[in-house]
């Protein structure tokens, strides 16, 4: 096997052991790496109905064959839970060295199991672990857990940490990486909490495997250098992400006021425009020549990296439109580890329900002074309403009741990412039908949607846009592992992944053998959410309920008293089980599984559609 170590790394933290387990040319076939071998371990190795902030759950970090090696933006990593906020499977990438380090150290993966007794570092270097006390850190936030590491092991090093909100279980507490990469949305730090895991640090001095390490070496950097060149030429990194700001305002897609409103006039306040003049520093992910970490100086000073969705969800969601202070909302996230996406959210949803009646409180939207307390209190679990913070929106609605879980905003129980759906028919699919939850990793339909389609249109074309996107984006590039963004913002050709892979491995794969792979690993996500939650039905694929409120419909704009209309929606949604091969309830089918190499499964998911049958209201995170 060739492009591939071979070995994962399996490490107890109840009883300090540690294994190198052998895997199997099969099984990286099947699953590629990254999302896939996640996958596949923690659907064999965990029971379901487990507790996932007890010590029975595992973290995966899984690293795919072309992870770490000098090739457009190679540098990330995925990990992976049962979440703590949806209650099932659940995952996440970000940018750090541990895509290289890991590799060289000879693993293409880790398994961590247990819990520590204190407070844990686990230093990784080839066939040595250790396990560190992590006394000294614990308490402290991301930004001086990792200057700690470098001091002590320099800057090479690959880093995994959590803040305040990992320790303290906050369900959408995140891992963070290098100054200012973060993964793993849900809850995937509040798993190494609970294992008392503060941080894993990994170096490696072995050559990351390759079938031709020199032919290799040739492609890829000098594909790094032409995508250098064409961002020079399209200015993608002036703005990054950022830049998208001004067009969802424009076309009545911003999150406003708990997405309320769709656009605000002073939203240029906050626009990539404004952001770039601020800039201060840029930061990137491992081998990337078109960095997107635009840092800005934060109102207390402090130097925060923004991205479009912390500035939608923790700016004009909250309606705070001072540039700085919506850093300093997302520096602290940052430093908590709490995720900023679903922190935004949960601040929208608390200010609306005080708004609406449903809730007591002293939150309004534009108030950033309380928004920094609330930030504490939940990363802090600070008193009752700390911890009802803490546990992210869908379990704050059902705290609340008073028909509050219509305008919570997320799915399964994961949080929506900054799109404004209450007339965008594909987006909101793609957020239905997310895997892990309302994520825009999956499936971000949107430009598309509204550039070059009818914003109208419930129609298949969109179900077809939906599942191509996701095979792209959830299944490939997440099992490579590898950075979207060179492809949807420069046009680097697609079929220069396989050529990475190939080179990597040896093999003679095309896009569809990747495709392939990452319907098989969407059809076991589900699974996982069946087998967690046997009376699921199609519901819980549905997107936030107020979407489908007439009297939240624009008054003015471009969609003014247009929302979207239920039973199209359904009919839209069935389009996409049609697609990918699921039945009427959103269970894949026998034939799928088949087709998919997924017999063994395939009886499992017979058992999941008769208890289905006898479903009741839809289900989502316990
Ligand atoms: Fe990381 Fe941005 Fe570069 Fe992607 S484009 S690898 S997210 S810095």
């Amino acid at each position: 096997m060739k492009g591939w170590t071979g070995h994962i790394l399996r490490v107890n933290l109840t009883n300090k052991s540690f294994k190198k387990e052998s895997f199997s040319e099969e099984f990286a076939k099947t699953w590629i790496g990254g999302r896939g071998f996640a996958v596949k371990i923690l659907y064999d190795e965990l029971k379901p109905g487990i507790d996932p902030l007890g010590p029975e759950n595992k973290l995966v970090v899984a690293l795919g064959p072309i992870s770490g090696i000098p090739a457009p933006n190679t540098g990330k990593a995925v990990v992976a839970a049962k979440s703590p906020l949806t209650g099932f499977y659940g995952d996440g990438n970000l940018g750090t060295r541990i895509s290289e380090q890991l590799r060289k150290a000879g693993y293409d993966a880790m398994i961590v199991e247990g819990k520590a007794e204190r407070p844990t570092m686990l230093y990784i270097e080839d066939d040595k672990v250790e396990f560190l006390s992590a006394d000294e850190v614990w308490g402290q936030g991301t930004y001086a857990t990792n200057d700690w590491i470098y001091k002590k092991y320099g800057r090479g090093v690959g880093v995994l940490n959590i803040g305040q909100g990992g320790e303290n279980l906050v369900r959408y507490a995140v891992i963070r990486s290098l100054e200012g990469r973060s993964g793993g949305r849900p809850g995937m730090g509040a798993v190494m909490g609970s294992k008392l895991l503060k941080a894993i640090v990994v170096k490696g001095t072995q050559p990351l495997p390759s079938a031709d390490p020199k032919a290799m070496k040739e492609l890829g950097l000098g594909d790094l250098k032409k995508v250098g060149a064409m961002d020079k030429k399209t200015g993608w990194s002036i703005q990054g992400t950022t830049g998208i700001l001004a067009w969802c305002n424009e076309v009545a897609a911003l999150p406003v006021r708990n997405f309320r409103k769709t656009s605000h006039g002073d939203a240029w306040n906050i626009d990539g425009e404004r952001v770039n003049a601020a800039r201060v520093a840029t930061y990137g992910c491992p081998t990337c020549t078109m960095r997107c970490g635009i840092t800005i100086h934060d109102k207390e000073g402090r130097e925060s990296e923004l991205d479009y969705e912390n500035v939608g969800l923790l700016g004009s969601n909250l309606e705070i439109f001072e540039l700085a202070q919506v850093a300093s909302l997302n520096y602290l996230c940052d430093d908590y580890g709490l995720d900023t996406m679903s922190a935004g959210c949960v601040l929208s949803f608390y200010a609306d329900a005080i708004e609406r009646g449903a809730a007591a409180g002293d939150f309004k939207f534009g108030d950033a002074a309380r928004a920094k307390e609330l930030l504490r209190m939940a990363a802090l679990r600070e008193g009752k309403l700390g911890n009802l913070l803490a546990d992210g929106s869908l379990r704050m609605a059902r705290e609340f009741g008073h028909g509050s879980e219509a305008y919570a905003m997320q799915v399964k129980g994961l949080e929506v990412a900054a799109y404004n759906c209450k007339f965008i028919p594909g987006q909101a699919l793609a957020f239905g039908v997310s895997p892990i939850g309302a994520h825009h990793r999956e499936a971000w339909i949107i430009a598309f949607e509204i550039k070059h389609t009818t914003r109208e249109s419930y129609g298949p074309e969109k179900a077809a846009k939906v599942i191509e996107l996701q095979r792209i984006r959830g299944g490939m590039f997440e099992t490579l592992v590898g950075c979207r963004f060179p492809w949807i913002e420069l046009g680097w050709p697609l079929d220069n992944y396989p050529k990475y892979f190939n080179a990597a491995t040896g093999l003679d794969w095309t896009l569809d053998d990747m495709y392939k792979a990452g319907d098989r690993i969407y059809a076991l996500i589900k699974l996982h959410y069946l087998r967690e939650f046997p009376a699921a039905t199609r519901k819980d694929d549905y997107p936030p309920a107020v979407w489908f409120d007439p009297s939240n419909a624009d008054a003015e704009g471009p969609i003014a008293g247009r929302c979207l209309e239920a039973d199209k929606y359904d009919k839209l949604l069935q389009h996409y089980y049609d697609q990918r091969g699921f039945d009427e309830r959103g269970i894949p089918t026998k034939e799928l599984l088949n087709k998919l190499g997924l017999s063994k499964e395939a009886a499992a998911a017979e058992k999941y559609a008769k208890l289905s049958e006898r479903a009741g209201q839809p289900q989502a995170a316990k």
